[in-house]
């Protein structure tokens, strides 16, 4: 991270990019709990976290998103994963390599050379979490949202 103005100005871009109503709902999944440390926080204390980084591809999207606790949103940038420890987590998972690309809306290839190694897993920490996050969501098999 260069500097924490530039970490502001892409939270606005964000904020700007959602409607009040995604907001209003990614707020609401969260029930305040960070899916990285597992505990709960005031919503207001929580931060929005880009799974995928806008640079790296990633969206502005529900699901490119994560409200976290501000403590995460600074460790995680120091949490590592491998590919193999990727494509491990994805198939405890049961995804394919594409359903995968789909749910971090990122693409079949940048999947498919992470796990060969053949290109650095950005933001690793926060893939990783993230996967841990999903598979959270489908182990309380609330899929009524879809
Ligand atoms: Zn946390």
């Amino acid at each position: 991270m260069l500097n924490a103005s530039r970490t502001r100005s892409k939270v606005a871009a964000v904020a700007d990019d959602l409607t009040a109503a995604e907001l209003e709902k990614l707020f609401g999944d969260s029930d305040g709990l960070c899916p990285y440390c597992e505990r709960l926080f005031s919503k207001e204390a929580l931060t929005l976290d880009h799974v995928i980084p806008l640079v790296a591809g990633g969206a502005n999207s529900l699901f490119n998103l994560l409200l976290v606790c501000a403590g995460c949103n600074a460790r995680k940038k120091g949490l590592t994963v491998t590919g193999k420890a990727l494509r491990e987590i994805r198939n405890q998972l049961g995804l394919t390599q594409q359903e995968l690309a789909d749910l971090l809306e990122t693409s079949l290839n940048t999947i498919s050379r992470w796990e060969i190694g053949a290109m650095a897993i950005r933001s690793p920490g926060a893939i990783r979490l993230a996967l841990k996050y999903l598979q959270g969501q489908r182990r309380t098999k609330g899929h009524q949202k879809a």
